[in-house]
């Protein structure tokens, strides 16, 4: 009987080793921050702070410049989609990337071909950004934060939630992050699984 239940350990052995390679594939993502160089110090900690509370596996790059070829010059602020674009290809394989600036950031919106924004982030994507420069000025930091965890939450598969207290309610040009409160139970669900510690 012994002989036989070391068999069986031996054959458990043998098939998690082949079956290694699936087990990688589903490992947790690494979120990277990614500070421009405008972004003050205190408002990259904030966030940091805020978001290793519900995910652990977040690691702070050094700050770089913004690229220029994301300026678009008529209206004097950066393209979302063209940092989002930059963003990815420096984003390695098992990670995603959220920008950070201060600076104003825009999109092309259905007729509206420059329309400024707060966050931009595709559903599911690489990567994702969002700016402080339309915030409240005497919430910054946490307003920077609900927009931060709204992009991840695209980037993560989460489309727009019509709970009004969900951090990926749709903002329809708005700052509406005054009105929430966190992530509602159908959206914290995807993220569980992607192995967000919401409770
Ligand atoms: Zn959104
Ligand atoms: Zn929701």
């Amino acid at each position: 009987m012994k002989f036989l239940s070391s068999i069986i350990f031996f054959a458990l052995c043998i098939s998690s080793f082949t079956n290694s390679p699936k087990i990688y594939s589903t490992k947790k993502i690494i979120i990277d921050l990614q500070p421009f160089d405008d972004l003050p110090k205190e408002y990259l900690n904030y966030v940091h702070a805020e978001l290793k509370k519900m995910y652990s596996d977040i690691e702070i790059k050094k700050s770089i410049p913004l690229p220029k070829l994301a300026w678009y010059s008529p209206r004097k602020r950066y393209r979302a989609d063209s940092l989002i674009r930059y963003l990815s290809r420096r984003t390695p394989e098992g990670h995603l990337t959220i920008g950070l600036t201060t600076k104003d950031i825009s999109t092309t919106s259905g007729d509206i071909k420059d329309w400024g924004i707060m966050g931009l982030g595709y559903c599911p994507g690489k990567s994702c950004v969002a700016s402080s420069f339309r915030l409240s000025k005497d919430k910054k930091l946490l307003q920077l934060f609900k927009v931060s965890i709204h992009e991840l939450g695209h980037t993560q598969g989460i489309p727009h939630c019509p709970n009004k207290t969900c951090y990926m309610q749709d903002a329809e040009g708005k700052n509406k992050t005054d009105e929430e409160v966190g992530f509602c139970d159908k959206c914290k669900k995807v993220l569980v699984k992607a192995g967000w510690a919401l409770k």
